[in-house]
C-alpha cells in the first residue's frame, strides 16, 4: 500500500470515529490519533487494545476489540467504581 494511501486511511479513520457520536467518537478518535499506525499489523482497535499506558485517564475507557470486552480483563480501578454502601 503506499504512503499516501495509508496516510489517506489514517485520517479517513479520525475523520470516521469524530461522526460516530459525540464522547465515545471523540475518545475513539483520540486514542487512533495517539498510537494508530497503519504500517503496523492490526486494526486501529485492536492497535489502542495493546496500549500500555495504564497511567492515561482515557485507558479504562479506550475502545476494546469484542474479544477484548468480553475477555473483561480491563476492569476500571476500584477507585472508580462508586460504593452502594447500605444505611
Ligand atoms: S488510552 Fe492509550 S491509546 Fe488511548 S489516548 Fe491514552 S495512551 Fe493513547
Amino acid at each position: 500500500m503506499s504512503n499516501k494511501k495509508l496516510t489517506n486511511q489514517y485520517e479517513e479513520t479520525i475523520r470516521r470515529l469524530l461522526k460516530k457520536g459525540k464522547l465515545r467518537g471523540r475518545i475513539d478518535a483520540k486514542c487512533v490519533e495517539c498510537i494508530y499506525d497503519p504500517y503496523q499489523e492490526g486494526t486501529w482497535r485492536l492497535q489502542v487494545e495493546k496500549c500500555t499506558s495504564p497511567a492515561c485517564p482515557l485507558f479504562p475507557v479506550r475502545p476494546l476489540t469484542m474479544k477484548g470486552k468480553t475477555a473483561g480483563k480491563e476492569k476500571a480501578p476500584a477507585s472508580d467504581q462508586t460504593e452502594r454502601g447500605s444505611s
